[in-house]
C-alpha cells in the first residue's frame, strides 16, 4: 500500500481507532469516503445519542463545531476531536449570544426552544433542544397554551408553526444550503422525471415545501426512501444523504436538487466538506484540534439537551 495514498490513511485511522479506544461519528453530509470509515452515521439526534450512549475514550466527529460540542456535552468526561475547527455552520453563526439574549428580552414568557444546529453559549440560553427529527413532537408535548421562542431556523419554525398552530415567534436565521434550492430546477427536473417524487428537508423555502411529495429530516427522507415503492427522487436537502440512499437501494435513482445558482455548489455543505480522511488521520494521530468548552456554560447546555432527549425517549423517537 503507497504510504499518504487514501487507502494508507483508512487502514491507519482503524489501526489508531483500536489503538486509542476512539470511535468516529459522522453526520449523512459527510462525503461517502468518511461515512464508511464511520463507527456511527447518522442526523443530529441520532449522532447526540450514540455521543451520550457509547464507551470510547475518544470520540471524533466528522461533521461540524456544534455536533462536536453537543458530543462534549453530552460526554464531558471523554476527548472529543474535531479535524477542522472552521467547519462551523452558516445557521449557527446567525444567532449569535448577544443579539439572542436581546431577543429573548423582548419576547418574555416564552419558552425557548433552540434547534440543536447552535452554538453551547445559545444552547446554554434554552429551554429545549429539538433537531429537525423530534421538532414538531417536541413543541406539541408542551401544554396547547404554552407560548413558544423557536430558534434559529425560519424556515423549520415555519414548518413547525404551520404543522401546531402554537403561538411560536421565530428567530430569523437560514442555512446557507437548504435556502438556495432552486424552484425552477424542481420544476424542470419533475417534467423530465414526471414519475419521481420530490422528497425535502424541512429547513427548505416554504415554495420548495409546497411542491414536495414528502417533508422529513435528514434520516425521514432516507426512511422514505427506503419504504416508499417509488423508482426516483429529487432530492432537496444536502447532496451527501444520497451516497447512504444508495448504499440501502442502490437499484433506485436519486436527483440532488441544484441551487438557484448553480456555480456555487452551494448544495453541499462547504463546512461540511472541510473534513478529509486525511485530516480525520492527523486528527486521530495528534489528538488534536480537541473541543474545550466553559464548564458553566457546558452544564447549563447540557440541561435542555437532555430534556430533549427524555422526551425523545418517552415517544419512541
Ligand atoms: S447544511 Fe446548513 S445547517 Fe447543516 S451544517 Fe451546513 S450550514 Fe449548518
Amino acid at each position: 500500500m503507497k504510504k499518504e495514498s487514501s487507502e494508507y490513511y483508512i487502514s491507519e485511522i482503524k489501526r489508531l481507532k483500536a489503538e486509542k479506544n476512539a470511535i468516529i461519528l459522522a453526520h449523512y453530509y459527510q462525503t461517502g469516503d468518511i461515512q464508511d470509515i464511520a463507527d456511527f452515521v447518522g442526523d443530529s439526534l441520532a449522532l447526540s445519542q450514540k455521543a451520550a450512549s457509547n464507551t470510547a475514550d475518544i470520540i471524533l466527529f466528522a461533521g461540524v463545531k456544534f455536533m462536536a460540542e453537543t458530543a462534549k456535552i453530552l460526554a464531558p468526561e471523554k476527548k472529543v476531536l474535531l479535524p477542522d475547527m472552521m467547519a462551523g455552520c452558516s445557521l449557527a453563526d446567525s444567532c449569535k449570544p448577544e443579539d439572542f439574549e436581546r431577543f429573548l428580552k423582548e419576547n418574555p414568557g416564552r419558552t425557548v426552544i433552540s434547534y440543536v444546529n447552535t452554538t453551547a453559549e445559545i444552547k446554554a440560553l434554552s429551554d429545549i433542544i429539538c433537531t429537525s427529527s423530534n421538532a414538531i413532537q417536541i413543541v406539541e408535548s408542551l401544554p396547547e397554551d404554552e407560548k413558544i421562542i423557536f430558534a434559529p431556523d425560519r424556515n423549520l419554525g415555519n414548518y413547525v408553526l404551520n404543522k401546531t398552530g402554537r403561538d411560536i415567534v421565530i428567530w430569523n436565521g437560514t442555512c446557507h444550503v437548504h435556502e438556495e434550492f432552486s424552484l425552477e430546477a424542481i420544476i424542470n427536473l419533475k417534467r423530465e422525471n414526471p414519475d419521481a417524487k420530490i422528497i425535502v428537508h424541512p429547513e427548505c423555502e416554504m415554495p420548495v415545501r409546497l411542491v414536495a411529495d414528502y417533508i422529513g429530516s435528514t434520516s425521514a427522507l432516507l426512511s422514505f426512501t427506503k419504504t416508499d415503492p417509488g423508482k426516483t427522487y429529487i432530492v432537496a436537502t444536502e447532496a451527501g444523504i444520497i451516497h447512504q440512499m444508495k448504499k440501502e437501494n442502490p437499484q433506485k435513482n436519486y436527483i440532488p436538487v441544484p441551487p438557484r445558482d448553480s456555480t456555487c455548489g452551494c448544495s453541499e455543505c462547504n463546512f461540511m466538506k472541510l473534513i478529509t480522511v486525511k485530516k480525520i488521520y492527523d486528527c486521530l494521530s495528534s489528538e488534536k484540534p480537541e473541543i474545550f468548552l466553559d464548564n458553566e456554560i457546558l452544564l447549563k447546555a447540557r440541561k435542555p439537551i437532555i430534556r430533549m432527549m427524555e422526551i425523545s425517549e418517552k415517544l419512541g423517537l
